[in-house]
């Protein structure tokens, strides 16, 4: 293998398995946000870093700065030069629209609960429709290593997980539409809209809302700048076997996600840095976690810390940390920096629905509607709620994105299931 040359998916095992081989220059925003989508696609992938012109000519590009890069090589020889990602999923057979003018059940958000949702619901006879705005996974398609999924005692990679479950929701006969996104929905009794980004309306009987929750942001100066050059937001699955032995990550964050992040990159690096604002692990990581953080003599964990700069005109070079309880600051070399301080759920869509949703935004369901005479919209059903059911009928919320839920893969998928039973009893009483 060439420098610079490296296997990015470990499902790669020989050339002929490669689908795509994708090159261009490391810090390139670009480049990494195809890697990620790749990664997350469970496509397998080649990535060929491109460090001179003299290698930037041997493939057939003019020079380093060439810019036709990141250039993508599918394995029948189509080249996409710097594709977007819509590009790229068209190009997998990904990228489509609805088939029918009207669906029993439409989902919203393609994670463990929206996918489980479309297996059950399309399995059990109902035309479903999962519409995801990136690609399938959600959170847990970031996640290098799922260890307490039940059934898989070794562990299980989320882009496996998701992609197992993608295909078992098509073998139903859901519709997947990627790279879609949800952005208003008017709900009536017996009928819910959706309308997506691109003017789609996708009109259903009952709705099922699993759209999780986003990665929350550090609001620090040069954030927006430096993102994807250095700085990146989850845990960073793609990037991980693509880091130099010699490198230092630092990886912010106290909780499983970033602890899962933490104990991949040791496995690639010479240095990890967890950086957390508690004084303790003990509060938000699992057990096991904790023991190989702290067992694991190439992870380093900094207590009471935050990041307050980053330095770096085309990238990342310079984090500034703070100490919050002496304010002492320093400032230390670094070129990659991992973000995994979860989330907050997205639903303002849901204000102008009139959902009621909790003061964090979560959507409120069932038991957890406070007080149905004090809703946003009058709850027009002499019923109250179903488990699942939010403040308007017909429209379920499951996993992440509902008040009060586990914030597990495990609870996300359940939910997605038991949705799917109250959509049945509120269609069969409608
Ligand atoms: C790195 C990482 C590691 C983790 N590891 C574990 C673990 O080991 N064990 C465990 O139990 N849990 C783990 N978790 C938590 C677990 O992944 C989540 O609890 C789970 O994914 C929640 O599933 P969900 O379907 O509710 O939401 P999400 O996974 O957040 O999925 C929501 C989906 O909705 C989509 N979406 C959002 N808005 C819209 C819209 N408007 N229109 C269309 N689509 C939309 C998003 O793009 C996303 O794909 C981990 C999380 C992370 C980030």
């Amino acid at each position: 293998m060439s420098p610079g040359r490296q296997v990015a998916n470990p499902r790669v095992s020989t050339n002929h398995d490669i689908h795509v081989k994708v090159y261009g220059t490391a810090r390139a925003s670009r480049a990494y946000a195809i890697r990620d989508f790749l990664t997350r696609g469970d496509v397998p992938f080649e990535w060929i870093e491109i460090r001179s012109d003299a290698q930037a000519r041997e493939v057939g590009l003019e020079n380093i700065a060439d810019r036709r890069m990141p250039l993508c090589v599918f394995s029948d020889g189509t080249q996409l030069e710097s594709p977007t990602i819509r590009q790229i999923a068209e190009k997998l057979g990904w990228y489509h629209g609805a088939t029918r003018a009207e669906y029993d059940l439409a989902i919203y958000g393609a994670g463990p609960a929206g996918l489980s949702a479309a297996v059950y619901g399309a399995s059990e006879g109902l035309k479903t429709v999962l519409i995801e705005r990136y690609i399938v996974g959600g959170q847990a398609g970031t996640s290098s290593k799922i260890e307490n999924y039940l059934g898989f005692p070794a562990g299980v990679r989320g882009a496996d997980l998701a992609e197992a479950a993608r295909e078992q929701a098509l073998k139903f006969g859901a519709e997947i539409l990627m790279l879609h996104e949800g952005v208003r929905g008017d709900f009536q009794p017996g009928k819910g809209t959706g309308y997506l980004a691109d003017g789609t309306r996708i009109v259903a009987h009952a709705t099922i809302c699993a759209t999780g929750v986003s990665y929350r942001r550090l609001n620090i100066p040069d954030e927006d700048r430096l993102l994807g050059a250095g700085l990146y937001y989850g845990a960073g699955a793609s990037e991980a076997s693509l880091c130099p032995e010699n490198e230092h990550v630092f990886v912010i964050g106290g909780g499983n996600s970033a602890g899962q992040a933490v104990m991949n990159f040791a496995k690639y690096v010479a240095k990890v840095t967890m950086i957390i604002r508690r004084g303790c692990l003990q509060a938000t990581l699992s057990q096991y976690l904790i023991d190989r953080i702290l067992a694991n003599p190439r992870v380093e964990v900094l207590y009471h810390t935050e990041v307050t700069d980053l330095h770096g005109e085309s990238c990342l070079r310079e984090i500034t940390l703070t100490n919050r309880e002496t304010g002492e600051q320093r400032t230390l070399p670094g070129k990659k920096l991992f973000v995994c301080i979860g989330g907050d759920p997205h639903t303002d869509w849901a204000i102008e629905a009139g959902i009621a949703r909790d003061a964090e935004g979560y959507i409120l369901t069932g038991p957890d509607i406070p007080d149905l005479l004090q809703l946003p919209k009058p709850w027009p059903l002499e019923r109250h709620p179903y488990f699942l059911e939010s403040s308007i009928p017909g429209l379920f919320a499951a996993g992440d994105v509902r008040h009060g839920s586990i914030k597990r893969c495990a609870s996300a998928v359940g939910e997605g299931a038991m949705a799917v039973a109250f959509v049945h009893r509120y269609l069969a009483a409608s």
